[in-house]
């Protein structure tokens, strides 16, 4: 008999309270041994005025329990108001999200019916981190930040993940022949970390080729971990292409807490009418019940899940003529898996879960480079003329130690000997740089600064230029 397990559960909106009710029947008869603590999060609490959908009170349930079932929320319509799921994942620290997914051919109608395929995504950086300037007129800017920690623990847990279910091969989607740098890193550690792992395939590739790879034979993966625009992105043509989104799950773990729901969102219309399908919920529900190690009843719900979808046993939308033998209401449809726990899938595969709720450690280097400052990318907001004609006006802005080398236009070298045909913004990087190659001083920059203000400049922001152990810290500039 297992000991009860504290979870936090949100019936959310919509058609939320009748997926999470199957979803709770299914599992407790299962025998899952869970001590259910309820929070209220969504419409109800925008609407009074809580712009990020929760009681400030909730949070305390979530810490005490650290596991959270969550269904679907409607966000009302109009500005103002944070999504939920974003404050829960900054807030609770769920640095990676895991969405399996999986062909039920012939059962549910896909071009690909041998998929079978985990996107593990990171959750907390890139250019999520939510760090967007308007800087000119024209020009706005969002930060993309890549971590060498951040990096390594959701690299290590899609490794883990792998090992834990007997996963053949590990991939890893980036764009790092552009984003040298930042992507250039997530792909390095990748390779540093797959080197631990020898029993198990890995592959890299650039997220273009590779998502269209993913559309259209996704059979030739297994996992798959991206940074977050590419996870968020191709995590949902992921699920859609399996045939129906409706039937995803999706977990976001942290160190300390992890989130369970469906990927689908609140369908107001179908709500209230016995009619929407469990199943998203109920997969969320299943890998909440393997991170609590409930791995056996985790089993148990998955195949009398499989089970029951096999016998044709279907809600409305994957309802189809020929396939389907009956057509059932959500209600309907839990009892039936009810019915069916201890059976197992006669043609899809028979899952097997062992309890994975492993604590990541990472082991990113401790050693500290040695940083030397060489000088200064200044952005102005400038609309006076040519490149050359900037070029020529902050010569007067160069200084003994410091001075003007190249001036970009969008990343595009434009002075000294620009292209007539680029075409110019009024943002200006201008990259100043000690004149015989030796470091430059925080004073020199000041300096610097101070000069271009009497000269009249709109200095937008500086970004200091700093090698690492003789390395420089900086892209170079194209052109
Ligand atoms: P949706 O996922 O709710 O619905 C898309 C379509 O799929 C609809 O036709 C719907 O009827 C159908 N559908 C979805 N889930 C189903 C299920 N379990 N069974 C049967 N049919 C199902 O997306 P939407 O219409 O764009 O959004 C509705 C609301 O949900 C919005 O307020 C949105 O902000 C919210 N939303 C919430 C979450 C979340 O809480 N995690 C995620 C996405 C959207």
């Amino acid at each position: 008999m297992n000991t009860k397990t504290p979870i936090t559960v949100a019936y959310g909106d919509g058609i939320g309270p009748e997926i999470m009710q199957a979803t709770l029947d299914i599992i407790t008869a299962a025998g899952a041994a869970l001590e259910i603590e309820e929070i209220q999060i969504g419409e109800q609490l925008y609407l009074k005025g809580l712009n990020t959908g929760i009681e400030p009170s909730s949070w305390e349930s979530l810490r005490r329990t650290k596991v959270f079932l969550k269904a679907p929320i409607t966000t009302p319509q109009g500005g103002g108001f944070k999504s939920l799921n974003v404050t829960t994942r900054k807030v609770l620290g769920l640095y990676a999200n895991v969405r399996p997914c999986a062909s039920m051919y012939p059962y549910v109608h896909t071009k690909h019916p041998k998929m079978d395929v985990v996107i593990v995504r990171e959750n907390e950086e890139d250019l999520y981190a939510g760090v967007e300037h308007r800087q000119t007129n024209q020009v706005y800017q969002c930060l993309k930040l890549i971590t060498q920690p951040g990096s390594e623990k959701i690299i290590r847990y899609a490794f883990e993940y792998a090992r834990a279910n007997n996963r053949k091969k590990v991939s890893v989607f980036v764009k790092d022949n552009i984003m040298k740098m930042t992507d250039g890193l997530f792909h390095k550690i990748f390779d540093e970390v797959a080197l631990e792992y020898p029993d198990l395939q890995n592959e890299a590739w650039i997220v273009d080729i590779g998502a269209a790879k993913l559309a259209d034979t996704p059979e030739i993966f297994d996992v798959i971990v991206m940074p977050n625009l590419y996870g968020d992105i191709l995590s949902d043509v992921a699920a859609q292409i399996t045939g129906s989104v409706g039937l995803a799950g999706s977990a976001n773990l942290g160190q300390h807490c992890a989130m369970f729901e469906a990927i689908h969102g609140s369908a107001p219309k179908r709500a209230g009418q016995n009619l929407a399908n469990p199943s998203g919920l109920l997969m969320g529900a299943v890998m909440m019940l393997v991170h609590i190690k409930q791995a056996d009843i985790a089993t148990k719900v998955h195949n009398a899940w499989l089970y029951t979808m096999e016998k044709g046993i279907h809600t409305y939308d994957i309802y189809r003529e020929g396939v389907s033998s009956q057509k059932v209401g959500t209600k309907e449809f839990a009892q039936a898996v009810i019915a069916n726990l201890g059976k197992q899938p006669e043609t899809l595969p028979v899952v097997a879960y062992s309890n994975f709720a492993k604590e990541i450690t990472t082991k990113f280097s401790t050693h500290k480079a040695d940083k030397k400052l060489v000088g200064s990318d200044v952005f102005l907001d400038w609309d006076a003329g040519s490149p050359d004609d900037l070029g020529a006006l902050l010569a007067k802005a160069n200084l003994p130690n410091i001075a003007l080398s190249v001036i970009s236009n969008r990343g595009v070298k434009v002075w000294p000997n620009g292209m007539p045909e680029t075409f110019c913004t009024d943002h200006w990087r201008c990259r100043f740089l000690n004149p015989a190659n030796k470091n430059v001083s925080h004073k020199d920059l000041l300096d610097l600064l101070h000069k271009l203000n009497e000269l009249g400049y709109d200095v937008i922001k500086t970004e200091n230029l700093y090698t690492f152990d003789g390395e420089n810290g900086f892209s170079s500039i194209h052109g």
